[in-house]
């Protein structure tokens, strides 16, 4: 198990603690009337709750999430490699739930800004004095021709886990030795930027260990992506013959513009096509729907916000964290998930209590499995600023892993990794109990 102080420094971010001691017992917070309603209750909704019922018991803290148990999209590309169980990406509310937190299982389906309420998908309104949205993503279906919720039952995207994570798995099961296995890629920008090709590691292991007469083909629609170097190198290293990665070039548009379910058949912009034996369609995406209802999204479908405290630019009285707000240049990731809502919460705090609002620090950093006992890993320190008269979050001391490190560093990165699953979960869900190892 990792100790306190370890389990901090894999968070970062650690303004609470420099100006908490400030705000418990402020005037305001004593009164504890405010109500605060978080939508979605996964890395960042429930980070934001867990801090605020931690710093001020007195406030009405609700979260408003559609599931009874969180599937953790991260790490959940372990699974297809065989380096984590199913079960063990699965958690439940109980641990907010002691803590005081208010969890309704619901949909959030609209939100009226000017009287301050969320309506439920049961019809009722609940009313609040400060929303945080944090919904994820969904899916932009219209972009690929005949791509929808109904033919991800047959080319699962998988990029929200749960049942499309064991339907993927199934389908590669089932799939007979030698069968090819399609992947498509979008552009940016989209959840997790290393979380296709960490996929196509750990899809690529399952065939090498079970099926090794397959092959996985990836049409991407760009031309370079993240930790290329250290990634290209692990095909060659591990998975050569067995992935065939297509990047878009001068030549060749590998972006999916039409899939047809029935035949498993994919058709990139220049033309390309292909059947698989199963496919994966990672499509394009947007802020969760619950953003876009509330007004919060531009016209590319995500959240402009305000980097100082991810204040939404465009509606009052509302924060969108996650992968719903445009954070450039952050990624989106659990990882900046969790750090915006610390600062959320510490901004929420600060103005309840009347107090300066706390100079914001975000962190990401985002580890990928190539093999076993082999991670590489990016990441930065970002603050606010900004560039040509835009708001930007200024990455500070960036780093990435390259190709040819030891392999000791490697395994260091792949136990960091694990250990930071252990920490977000504790910090998102109260529950300490999330294992390291494959369980
Ligand atoms: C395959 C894959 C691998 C990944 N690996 C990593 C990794 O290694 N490291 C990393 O940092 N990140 C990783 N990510 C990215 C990470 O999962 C997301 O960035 C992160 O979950 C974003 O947090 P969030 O709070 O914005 O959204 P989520 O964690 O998705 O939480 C959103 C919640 O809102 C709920 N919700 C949505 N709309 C409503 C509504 N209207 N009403 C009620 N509830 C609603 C959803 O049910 C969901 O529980 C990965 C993603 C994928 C797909």
């Amino acid at each position: 198990m990792i100790d306190r102080r370890e389990f901090g420094r894999l968070l970062g971010g650690a303004a609470l603690t420099a100006a908490g001691a400030s705000w418990i017992g402020a005037p305001a917070l004593a009164k504890g009337a405010a109500r605060i309603v978080i939508v979605g209750g996964g890395a960042g909704g429930g980070t934001v709750a867990r801090i605020l019922k931690t710093e001020a018991p007195n406030l009405h803290v609700t979260i408003v999430e559609k599931r009874d148990i969180y599937t953790s999209c991260f790490n959940s590309n372990h699974f297809f490699g065989g380096f984590r169980t199913f079960a063990s990406l699965q958690h439940s509310y109980d641990g907010l739930r002691k803590l005081g937190i208010e969890v309704l299982n619901e949909t959030a389906t609209d939100v009226d800004p000017a009287k301050k309420t969320v309506k439920l998908s049961a019809g009722e309104r609940l009313p609040y004095d400060q929303l945080v949205l944090s919904p994820g993503i969904d899916f932009n279906y219209g972009a690929i021709e005949g791509y929808s919720a109904t033919a991800a039952e047959i080319m699962p995207h998988a990029w929200k886990a749960g049942p499309q994570t064991l339907l993927l798995m199934k389908q590669l099961e089932s799939m007979d030795d030698g069968g090819v296995v399609i992947m498509t890629v979008p552009d940016n920008p989209y959840r997790c930027p290393p979380g296709p090709y960490e996929r196509a590691c750990m899809i690529a292991h399952y065939l090498k260990t079970h099926k090794p007469k397959s092959k996985l083909v990836i049409f991407d629609a760009k031309r370079m992506f993240s930790k290329q170097a250290a990634f290209e190198e692990a095909f060659d290293k591990y998975y050569s013959g067995i992935i065939d990665l297509n990047l878009t070039n001068e030549i060749d548009d590998f972006r999916v513009v039409r899939v047809d379910p029935k035949a498993l058949e994919v058709e990139t912009a220049s033309g390309t096509k292909l059947k698989g034996a199963v496919v994966n369609v990672i499509p394009p995406q947007t802020a969760g729907d619950i953003a876009i209802a509330a007004g919060c999204a531009g016209a590319n479908g995500w959240c402009p916000i305000k980097p100082a405290n991810f204040a939404s630019a465009l509606v009052d009285g509302i924060h969108v964290i996650g992968d719903a707000a445009i954070a450039n240049d952050m990624p989106k990731s659990a990882y900046s998930a969790n750090s915006q809502g610390r600062v959320v919460a510490a901004d929420i705090l600060a103005a309840l209590a009347g107090a300066e609002p706390v100079a914001a620090r975000y962190r990401n950093t985002c580890w990928s499995l190539l093999a076993a006992d082999d991670s590489i890993k990016i990441g930065a320190d970002y603050t606010p600023g900004e560039k040509d008269g835009k708001p930007l979050l200024v990455p500070h001391g960036p780093f990435v892993s390259q190709a040819h490190e030891t392999a000791a560093m490697r395994r260091k990165n792949y136990e960091e990794g694990l250990a930071w699953y252990h920490a977000i979960i504790a910090d998102a869900f109260n529950d300490n109990t999330a294992l390291m190892h494959k369980g």
